[in-house]
């Protein structure tokens, strides 16, 4: 059954509570929290928007870094409220608690159409343990509850799902935001009977993040495309050397089953037949968690099927990215997680973004639906300058594998039916 959305509601003069997620990367600067991308504030800003032409009491929570029940300084959301006043061009107050009495007072004083964000949520180890006494204070705040935070969504939290338990036990509205709603449609509807041919492509670091949703679309896909390190435990699994490639060697035998699921399914599951691979070189130097920086050394493209003993694979080859974008160009839809290679160096970038231009070649010539299912595959669009010109990408990191995976999201669970 499809979920409740916001634009089924009527909230004039209601107060709505709407977890957003608001998680921004943020960075102290002269003693002040700065916050370095406010993508994830900027898009929920329809949902906003919507709500105040409707008349709305608007009421927003959300977490902000790992207070662990603290009230740490640099993870209030204070300067959130800030921005997000200047991108609505609305006022939007603040309140330094998100329960308790004077947060119920200022919500009490909140007029139709106005807007007042509460305090980190995480500031209380009860919204992680989904405590309901907490959950209840939450509540009480509000008539309607909507949730725009999909990549929250995977969380059963007190702000995720408790609250909407409440409000929907009293009667209450629990509704997707516009964000939601989207999240669910791409990620969830439009893959449930994708146009076809259906091509995926999945890269990363480790086949046992992905295993799950490659066990899932290879019940859907017709063709999967393999690229960054997860490539080198399936080249494993059949037998060949992959050098100091990043590895699982413990998962060889989930890889072999998925590649036997693929055969007897018919899906085309491809591999890169060459790869760019690089000398690695521990240094004196210590990385933040105090490992020796490993540097890569005399990067070269390798054609062969092995990888020598004193190598390891970086990127995809050329000739892999070539047939990668021909399959791509002839896919009606897409899905891509993962990059191809170790992006962030720019060295080691060009089979990500060869894929990356091939998905857009295909969604803007072909009219492919292309859908990126969250995380560094997004960053990656966005670093090539090409985020717009896919059909959807997603907000979610664990809450985007998870649906892929088919698992209920408990945020989503707890929201009504239409
Ligand atoms: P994931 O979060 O699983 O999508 O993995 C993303 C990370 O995988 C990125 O930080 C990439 O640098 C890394 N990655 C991709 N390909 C490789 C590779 N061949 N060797 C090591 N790391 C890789």
């Amino acid at each position: 059954m499809p979920k409740l959305t916001v634009k089924d509601l009527n909230p004039r003069g209601k107060r709505v509570l709407v977890r957003v997620d608001y998680n921004v990367p943020m960075e102290e600067r002269n003693g002040q929290m700065l916050i370095n991308d406010a993508t994830r504030i900027e898009a929920t800003l329809p949902t906003l928007r919507l709500l105040i032409g409707q008349g709305a009491r608007i009421i927003l929570t959300a977490h902000l870094g790992r207070p662990k029940g603290q009230r740490e300084p640099s993870m209030s959301l204070q300067p959130v409220a800030v921005k997000l006043g200047e991108l609505l061009s609305h006022p939007v107050a603040f309140v330094d608690d998100c329960i308790g009495e004077k947060v119920e007072q200022a919500v009490a004083n909140l007029q139709d159409g106005q807007i007042l964000l509460l305090e980190n949520v995480r500031y209380y180890n009860e919204e992680e343990a989904n405590d309901p006494a907490f959950a209840e204070k939450l509540a009480r705040l509000a008539d309607i509850y909507v949730n725009d935070a999909f990549g929250a969504a995977h969380r059963a939290h007190a702000s995720t799902e408790g609250v909407a338990r409440i409000i929907a036990k009293r009667g209450g509205q629990c509704a997707a935001g516009l964000l939601m709603e989207l999240e669910l449609k791409f990620l969830g509807e439009e893959l449930q009977s994708p146009s076809k041919p259906f091509v995926v492509i999945l890269g990363g670091a480790k086949v046992s993040d992905k295993i799950n949703v490659i066990d899932r679309l290879l019940e859907k896909a017709d063709t999967i495309l393999i690229g960054g390190a997860m490539a080198y435990t399936f080249k494993l699994a059949q037998g060949f050397k992959i050098g100091k490639s990043l590895v699982e060697p413990d998962r060889v035998d989930i890889a072999n089953a998925a590649l036997e699921k693929a055969k007897k399914r018919g899906v085309q599951f491809v591999l890169p037949t060459d790869n760019v691979v690089a000398q690695p070189v521990k240094t004196d130097k210590l990385n933040k968690k105090g490992k020796p920086v490993i540097e890569l050394h005399n990067p070269r493209i390798n054609s062969e099927p092995n990888i020598p003993d004193n190598e390891e694979g970086v990127d995809i080859g050329p000739a892999t990215a070539k047939t990668y974008s021909e399959i791509l160009l002839s896919a009606k839809t897409i899905l891509w997680n993962g990059p191809m290679g170790i992006f962030e160096d720019p060295r080691f970038a060009e089979g990500t973004f060869s894929v990356a231009k091939a998905v857009v070649d295909a969604t803007q010539k072909n009219g492919a639906v292309s859908i990126i299912g969250g995380g560094d595959s997004v960053k990656a669009l966005n670093k090539a300058g090409l985020g717009d010109k896919v059909t959807f990408m997603s907000t979610g990191g664990g809450a985007s594998l998870e649906f892929l995976e088919g698992k209920v999201l408990p945020g989503v669970a707890a929201l009504s039916e239409k």
